[in-house]
């Protein structure tokens, strides 16, 4: 492959991975002065960015028990850091990117709600959290048959697709995709990285790096075992989420609170291609309904929703379901982490495995692996000639997941 003919180009940091991880991040790297390249083997936000509801949250889904945990404040000043970047005031520019809603809300049914009331009452959560009037609840909960409070939260949800579109907009001249079967890590015996070698018929390059970075979500796992590295390690905690295409006009985000400290039910809504509807239903519905059938969830979801809004009438809607995995780096006992992570590997002393645990933690994530570099006093190269590389193939956006599942 690193013939007469290959030309070399030299850069500071490749990424692996182009969801929301290593888009973030081939952004913030690129703001900051890095030459950096980001290769993609499927589509831009394929597995669970797309799978995403898109939720930038502040935390609160995590102190339903009625106190703040660390989850709830790893996460607490995200939604406000995203409203920075959508403003074009922050550190990666998302003034293109689309927000469904200002709002994320969270209701109780009767009954139900009083661990939390006077909790998010409390000094605790002031700013965070808003108990609505009767005459300020958004539909469906304006109905007359409504019996329970509801609560506004400081979290946005984003239109995933128009946010992985800005990230590659922003620089589609370092985006590509990769072709395993043309390509291959050059790897010297101490397990460091040096370069990319990709075979192609337009001309081969060999791209050389100081440091490597994989951000390929479950991906991770084949990328580190084909480089020799053993840890960090991932876990993998499956989600069964239902998505019902119906007609009713009510675009609805928001949380049920249950019995659990975790949401009973998480409502996002989406509109397809062809204009219709969809609710996109996880929480304790999603994670517990992983050993359930696809029939046998839609069954319960069936009955969420018609215990949830008696007064809505889902007859005629069209349903199905999507099993994924959510990637993160290995907890003990399977846990939820709570914060971003990123590290160097054991065996590859330029390669950081990095998970951000969430959508929401994007940024974070991007801090984390800032620190890294810095720590390991990693230089910008000087600046390349991104020509050598443009006839490489550029990636296609991922379509979201309700334009594929319905006939
Ligand atoms: C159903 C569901 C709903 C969620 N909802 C939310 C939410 O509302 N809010 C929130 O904050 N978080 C949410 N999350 C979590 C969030 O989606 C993930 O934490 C986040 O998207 C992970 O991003 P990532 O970039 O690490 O991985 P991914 O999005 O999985 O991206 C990995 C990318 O790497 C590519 N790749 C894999 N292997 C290779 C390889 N060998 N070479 C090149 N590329 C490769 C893949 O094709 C993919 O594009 C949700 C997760 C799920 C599953």
């Amino acid at each position: 492959m690193n013939n007469a003919d290959t030309q070399t180009i030299k850069l500071d940091t490749v990424i692996i991975g182009g969801g929301i991880a290593g888009l973030w991040l081939l952004n913030r790297l690129s703001n900051e002065g890095h030459q950096v390249a980001l290769f993609e083997q499927d589509a831009l936000g394929s597995c669970q960015t797309i799978a995403s509801q898109g939720m930038i949250h502040g935390g609160i889904k995590y102190a339903l028990s009625g106190a703040l945990t660390g989850s709830s404040e790893a996460i607490a000043a995200m939604p406000e850091r995203w409203r920075q970047c959508l403003r074009g005031e922050g550190d990666v520019d998302l003034r293109h990117a689309k927000t469904l809603s200002e709002h994320f809300y969270l209701w109780s049914t009767a009954g139900v709600g009083s661990r939390v009331t006077s909790f998010f009452a409390s000094k605790a959560t002031r700013g965070r959290v808003q108990s609505l009037k009767k005459k300020q609840l958004p539909p469906p909960f304006d109905h007359a048959d409504f019996r329970g409070a509801v609560y506004r939260l400081i979290d946005l949800v984003l239109d995933v697709p128009s946010l992985i579109d800005t990230l590659y907009q922003n620089y589609t001249d370092r985006i590509f995709k990769i072709h395993w079967q043309q390509a291959r890590f050059e790897q010297q015996t101490d397990g460091c990285v040096t370069a990319l070698l990709i075979n192609h018929p337009q001309g081969s390059r060999r791209i050389e790096m100081d440091q490597l970075i994989l951000t390929a979500g479950e991906g991770n796992a084949e990328l580190m075992s084909r480089l020799g590295i053993h840890r960090p390690a991932m876990q993998c905690r499956p989600l069964h989420q239902a998505i019902v295409k119906h007609h009713h006009a009510i675009p609805l985000y928001a949380h049920c609170i249950g019995t659990n400290p975790s949401p009973r039910l998480t409502i996002s809504s989406h509109t397809c291609q062809d204009g219709e509807n969809i609710w996109y239903l996880g929480g304790d519905l999603a994670t517990q309904g992983v050993n359930q059938t696809p029939e046998q969830l839609i069954n319960h979801a069936k009955n969420e929703l018609a215990s949830l809004f008696p007064w809505l009438d889902f007859n005629q809607a069209q349903w199905s379901n999507l099993v994924i995995n959510r990637a993160e780096p290995r907890q003990k006992g399977l846990l939820k982490p709570d914060n971003a992570f990123a590290a160097y590997s054991d065996a590859s002393a330029n390669t950081i495995v990095a998970w951000p645990t969430k959508l929401s933690l994007a940024p974070a994530l991007s801090d984390d692996i800032l620190h890294l570099l810095k720590q390991g006093h990693q230089e910008t190269s000087l600046p390349c000639n991104w020509q050598t590389l443009q006839h490489l193939d550029q990636p296609k956006i991922s379509q979201p997941v309700w334009d594929t599942l319905f006939d």
